[in-house]
């Protein structure tokens, strides 16, 4: 194996699982080198939500989803028996660090019942649950074997530009040289992913618009559903129009909404806390329509974004509810909105159809009435996604620059970290 310098930008699930597998199997540590804009696992607080150790992953509620299907960012590039390969081992290094491993557990729930199928379909398949409170102590441990094996570790240090022709990665004042990049910056540095895309004009994928709401009601009223399918996903598909919706990310239990900053912008999001003291008894899921066919996805998607912003914050309506607090007891920030006027301004048309899902659930959930509330947007922003080589995720323009996890729109943590073992192996192999 010809050793070289690997540089990963984002210590997020991508970066770690792609240096734990180098090291795992003997690459030098010290050829290692991840830089991240956040904290290490021991210094960072809990409003860091998208940066530091383990990413969005290390303050995410914990779930890894267990299949092709779902953030369907793996399979496409190298099929579906390797995916699943992938997602074990990534599987089993959040287990390796956990505390307590045997508190992960599986639910793979099997049928479909009848009550829904009338208005929906529900996706059904395996997620392993690791719990929110763990995140942090499998952290450190995860930190500590990479700390052990020589990896180098370069914190609150944020990567402004990268040289892709002479092989060197800025910060604002210095730089560091790679043989090999591993392009790990998640959501938090979608904006940087695009500049270097306009930089380099690196082809791209086309690409659908993400964006709904965070539905939020109490969890008895999902009950029925929930026994079946903890974290269930209702879909239905308007073929002619372009447009799927899903629910999507269900907490239940200790169920939290979460904020989430982009470009300025808040957008919603949620977690559930695996430890009973912040058992709340509430549910929250996105509802997410996926839009095919809009030009600027991207554009798009930023500007209603932007629309659906008052008083510097998203929009909360209910007809009869307020929003919940947060695991800490304090205001989810949000504006409260009486009406669902900016709404369908910002949406047009489209927002009809999170309106008619809502009416529809509330036809299967029939104690759902009017009880429950919208966090207004939810948003996935899904571009950049540059054409890489399907064997190893390398740029076809940059053969030794690596885009993984959501830079490359993985979606999802277990699709993140497996696109790093991915990279890692190939890395190995050369
Ligand atoms: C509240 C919340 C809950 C979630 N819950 C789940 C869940 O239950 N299950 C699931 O599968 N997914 C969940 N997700 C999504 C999941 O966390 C992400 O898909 C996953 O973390 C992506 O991994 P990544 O390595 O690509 O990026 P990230 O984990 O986001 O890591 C990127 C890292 O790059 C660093 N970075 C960015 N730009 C720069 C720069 N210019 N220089 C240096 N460093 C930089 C950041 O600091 C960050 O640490 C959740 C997300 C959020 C926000």
């Amino acid at each position: 194996m010809e050793k070289k310098k690997i540089v990963i930008v984002g210590a997020g699930v991508a970066g770690v699982n792609a240096a734990t597998k180098l090291v795992d199997n003997g690459y030098p540590g010290e050829l290692i080198t991840i830089i991240d804009m956040g904290s290490d696992p021991y210094k960072r607080k809990p409003e860091e939500v998208m940066t530091g150790f383990l990413g969005a992953g290390g303050w995410s509620d914990g779930k890894l989803t267990y299949h092709t299907a779902i953030g369907g960012q793996l399979s496409k590039y190298c099929g579906e028996e390797k995916a699943m390969e992938l997602m074990d081992q990534v599987i089993n290094n959040f287990k390796r660090f956990h505390p307590k491993p045997e508190e992960v557990q599986c639910s793979n729930p099997e049928a479909e019942p009848d009550f829904i199928k009338p208005y929906f379909g529900l996706r059904l398949f395996p997620v392993w649950h690791v719990g929110t409170d763990y995140l942090h102590e499998i952290g450190k441990n995860w930190y500590d074997y990479l700390m052990s094996k020589g990896v180098i570790f370069k914190w609150e240090t944020k990567i402004e530009d990268i040289d892709f022709n002479n092989n060197i990665a800025y910060t604002h004042n210095t730089h560091i040289e790679y043989d090999e990049l591993i392009f790990a910056v998640g959501k938090s540095g979608i904006d940087f992913a695009q500049e270097l895309a306009n930089q380099y004009n690196l082809p791209d994928e086309p690409k659908s618009v993400q964006i709904g709401v965070r539905f939020e009601a109490p969890q008895h009223h999902f009950q029925k559903l929930i026994d079946i399918s903890y974290d269930f996903k209702l879909y239905r598909k308007y073929e002619d129009e372009g447009v799927s919706l899903r629910s999507f990310c269900t907490n239940n239990n200790a169920a939290y909404v979460a904020v989430e900053e982009t470009y300025g912008d808040h957008s919603y999001n949620g977690h559930a806390k695996k430890d009973m003291r912040y058992r709340n008894d509430m549910t929250n899921f996105g509802i997410l329509m996926e839009i095919q066919g809009i030009e600027n996805p991207f554009e798009w998607s930023r500007n209603v974004v932007k629309k659906l912003q008052k008083n510097g914050t998203g929009l909360y309506y209910s007809p009869t509810r307020k929003p919940s607090t947060t695991s800490e007891g304090g205001d989810v920030t949000v504006t409260i909105v009486d009406d669902l006027t900016d709404f369908y301004e910002a949406m047009g048309d489209y927002a009809k159809y999170i309106m008619d899902f809502i009416g529809d659930m509330k036809k299967i959930f029939p104690t759902l009435g009017s009880d429950w509330g919208i966090y207004i947007p939810e948003v996935k922003y899904l571009s950049p996604e540059p054409l890489v080589n399907y064997n190893n995720l390398s740029l076809t323009t940059y053969s030794n620059v690596h885009f993984v996890g959501d830079a490359l729109s993985a979606r999802g943590i277990t699709v993140s970290g497996a696109q790093g073992i991915y990279v890692a192996e190939d890395l190995l192999e050369k």
